[in-house]
């Protein structure tokens, strides 16, 4: 399976890699499924750009409810 690569790091673990995710269709053919695969963490990301980019952190509230 290729690997990519990049730049960038993954947000989580720091690895500068990741594959396409591929699945078997119904017919057999392996196809990707347009999500991406990070080749440290395994976790799966529905774009590169989630997969490098820090989750966003919640937004600051100076009445939370929630403290
Ligand atoms: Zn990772």
């Amino acid at each position: 399976m290729a690997t990519f690569k990049t730049i960038y790091k993954c947000s989580r673990c720091g690895a500068t890699s990741y594959q396409r995710v591929i699945e078997r269709a119904q017919n057999g053919a392996l196809l990707p499924t347009g999500q991406y695969r990070c080749t440290g963490c395994r976790n799966v990301f529905a774009t590169i750009r989630a997969w490098w980019q820090p989750r966003p952190a919640p937004a600051l509230q100076t009445n939370s409810r929630f403290g």
